[in-house]
């Protein structure tokens, strides 16, 4: 086992690696920004390094200076967290070369995954269901028209290299296919600095349905059955749950399988996450992440399951301690993030907590480096903390979550608790009767 591990991120996600270190006896140490030094996860590390100003692309993208800080404080590993360098190929690859461990898969299975025409491909020859569309790269617009008509409008251009909702367009019928490609492929180069582009039927009504793995060395892989993570917002996840409503006992075993099967076959190792989109009983897969996902713990929470630990004894070259069998699933868990945005325009909203009171009690787990007096940084990502409950039924969950939003007391910065809340009054909602499309409709209307 490590003795010491390096903590290339910021925010919950650091504490959240830090916890578990402590929890195997790990000494932990923490990069930081100057606009971070006071960040609990800086506070409660073993050691601390400042790797650079606050933009990110100068610190918390910095792979020299995470390496350095590395090197200087004798770190054995380094765990990405999520975001930032965690699915970044060429990072995996040089603290390899530094003889250090990355936790997480190889940069091979990065790269392949990261291009998503290539994670399609390449998951296809392996068993896995895709949303039918074109096969493979785009070459010409009329190839998209002929594939557009082959599987019928509405369609989906995409970038291969996509991230984010960004390079994404949407033709309704023939007349806008031409619009869809330029636009698609000009937002492609310009965010990604690669313009491949494919085609996926247009699915009106789906749900977001993931599964979640863990694969050791030794090509065992198991899953931990599936989150549901259709409540989104410009393609960003607000709220989770595990298990999906939609979804049976017989349909998660059915999809795991091909799943489990497929990872194995690949000898993919460490955390992973299949995103599906979920449509008449079908799952499609649209595409695979190679790291810890932020909704992770509702998975923790029904598998009884430390995925952090499992990350880092795998990466230290420890069997997988499960086999399918022994994954059993207990309850209803959900997670709300909550954002520091104003919860009707969602602009964000930044500065100093004033007040802040978590909430507690049974089947509440708060994942958050917020403290009174923190002043949340404009530099990052909005999200200041995660609301997870877990309770026998999802009725229960959904009662159990709005009292712990009742209590959650976040004074001086605007946030999106009181959106949850409504969120969970809607009897829509409750009746587990949503789809992807569904949180956009219900922000637009009026309350
Ligand atoms: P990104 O990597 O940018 O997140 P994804 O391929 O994961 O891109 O898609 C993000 C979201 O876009 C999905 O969760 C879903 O809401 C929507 N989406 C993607 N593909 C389709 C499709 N073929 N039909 C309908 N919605 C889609």
């Amino acid at each position: 086992m490590f003795s010491k591990i390096l903590i290339a991120n910021r925010g919950e996600i650091a504490l959240r690696v830090l916890r578990a270190c402590r929890e195997l006896g790990i000494k932990t140490v923490a990069v930081h920004s100057t606009a971070d030094e006071d960040a609990m996860h800086v506070r409660l590390a073993d050691e601390a390094v400042c790797i650079g100003p606050p933009a990110a692309r100068d610190s918390y993208l910095n792979v020299a200076a995470i390496l350095s800080a590395a090197t200087i404080t004798g770190a054995e590993a380094i765990h990405p967290g999520y975001g930032f360098l965690s699915e970044n190929a060429d990072f995996a690859e040089t603290v390899e070369a530094h003889g250090l461990t990355f936790i997480g898969p190889t940069a091979e299975h990065i790269r392949m995954m990261g291009d998503k025409i290539t994670a399609k491909t390449t998951m296809e020859a392996l068993g896995v269901p895709l949303v039918p569309g074109s096969d493979g790269e785009l070459k010409s617009l009329d190839e998209a028209r002929t594939v557009a008509a082959q599987v019928g409008y509405p369609v989906l251009i995409k970038a291969t290299a996509g991230g984010g909702g960004r390079g994404m367009k949407v033709a309704h019928d023939a007349s806008e296919i031409e619009e869809a490609w330029s636009v698609a492929r000009t937002e492609a180069r310009t965010a990604f600095g690669n313009d491949a582009v494919y085609l996926e039927k247009y699915l009106d009504k789906p749900r977001h349905i993931e599964l979640q793995i863990l694969g050791d060395n030794y090509s065992n892989v198991v899953h931990f059955g599936e989150r549901d993570c259709s409540l989104q917002r410009r393609h960003q996840k607000l709220l989770e749950e595990a298990g999906s409503p939609a979804i049976t006992a017989e349909q998660r075993d059915a999809i795991g399988k091909t799943v489990t099967d497929a990872l194995s076959k690949m000898g993919y190792r460490n955390a992973g996450t299949l995103e599906f989109l979920y449509q008449d009983g079908q799952f499609c897969f649209i595409e695979m992440n190679t790291r810890l996902q932020v909704e992770h713990p509702v998975t923790e929470m029904v598998c009884d399951v430390d995925l952090v630990r499992e990350q880092i004894r795998i990466a230290a070259g420890e069997k997988l301690g499960y086999t399918q069998s022994d994954v059993t699933f207990s309850g209803h868990a959900i997670e709300c993030r909550i954002n520091a945005e104003d919860p009707d325009t969602f602009a964000p909203c930044p500065g100093t907590v004033a007040v802040y009171h978590a909430p507690g009690g049974l089947g509440v787990r708060i994942d958050s480096a917020l403290y009174t007096g923190y002043k949340v940084p404009p530099y990052y990502d909005s999200m200041i903390a995660k609301v997870i409950v877990h309770a026998p039924t999802r009725a229960e969950a959904i009662a159990r979550m709005h009292r712990a939003l009742d209590e959650f007391v976040v004074e001086g910065i605007k946030t999106v608790i009181p959106l949850h809340r409504r969120i969970l009054a809607d009897p829509e909602f409750q009746k587990g009767d949503y789809t992807i499309h569904w949180l956009e409709q219900f922000t637009a209307r009026p309350h």
